[in-house]
């Protein structure tokens, strides 16, 4: 039998302490590969595996990238200078860096930090893509240190199957509700929301729904009475749910046909008045 400790994930990045990725103070680990292509994501080197193509090889300046003898891309993260060179080149949105963790081997990052940390949330790409992994990581965890929750950040398009498989082992999820408008969700991430739709009603079900994240972009998806029809619909499952408004930030995005554009302070607040109208919910915007 399998040991949970012997599970590996596609790991993108591990950041030790982080204060924006759930409550607290948490451990944060980014899986490689998502369902979604969103116009305004701010790590598109995190949707796709690696096609081991070669081409970023050449971009590097300190020589830590090559081919072994079988074509796959070798990273020397001992001679990495830690610049983004390589994800710039990637004409395939993705990340040489990307490797393969074993449980045993993110516990042995964990252990020294634990002593100062809330819990874990485990983001991507998408997390739910690759729930072998989370479940062991999880149940791992629980058993080691069984003070620390255990979270997932989701675009939430994963489906009922498999938040049942992680709900025994999983505390709670942060979901992204890109846009009520399918058909502006389309547009925005190449994908239907149904999924998503379901898993907010699902995890709140469950009580396992710590937060809803709304990305508002002015011009796509911020209409008052987009935002008003959003917020009815996420009131009718819980009125003082947590809803985090996320103003669009353009770092990191990609060039897009659709015209990407921040909101002002004065908008961020019209974000938050609109959706007070709304329902008592636990507002946060950032
Ligand atoms: S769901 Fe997240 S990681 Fe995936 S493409 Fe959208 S913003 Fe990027
Ligand atoms: S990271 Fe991108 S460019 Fe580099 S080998 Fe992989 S797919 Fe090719």
């Amino acid at each position: 039998m399998t040991s949970s400790r012997s599970v590996t994930g596609l790991v993108t990045d591990v950041i030790t302490f982080s204060a924006v990725d759930g409550p607290g103070n948490r451990f944060v680990i980014f899986l490689q590969g998502c369902s979604f292509d969103c116009v305004a994501c701010h790590n598109p080197y995190t949707i796709t595996e690696c096609i081991d193509c070669g081409e970023c090889i050449a971009s590097c300046p300190s020589g830590a990238l090559g081919q072994d003898l079988t074509g796959a891309m070798v990273w020397d993260a001992e001679i990495c200078a830690g610049g983004d060179e390589c994800i710039a080149a990637c004409p395939y949105d993705s990340t040489p860096k990307a490797r393969p963790l074993a449980v045993a081997h993110v516990m042995e990052r964990l252990r020294p930090a634990a002593p100062f940390l809330s819990g874990i949330t485990v983001s991507g790409g998408e997390a739910t893509l690759q729930p072998d992994f989370l479940r062991a990581l999880f149940t791992t965890v629980r058993a080691e240190f069984p003070r620390l929750t255990c979270f997932v950040d989701s675009n939430g398009d994963a489906d009922r199957a498999t938040w049942e498989r992680l709900g025994p082992v999983m505390d709670s999820a942060m979901i992204d509700l890109k846009c009520l408008d399918d058909r502006i969700h389309r547009r925005m991430t190449g994908v239907t929301n149904a999924r998503v739709l379901e898993s907010i009603a699902f995890l709140a079900a469950r009580d396992q729904l710590f937060e809803v994240r709304l990305l508002l972009v002015p011009g796509v998806n911020d209409s008052d009475e987009l935002l008003d029809a959003t917020g009815r619909w996420l009131a009718q499952i819980d009125p003082r749910m947590r809803v985090k408004v996320i103003g669009f930030r353009g770092h990191g995005v990609r060039p897009s046909t659709l015209l990407l554009r921040e909101p002002n302070a004065e908008q961020r607040a019209h974000y938050a008045d609109v959706l007070r109208a709304v329902a008592d919910f636990d507002l946060v915007v950032i």
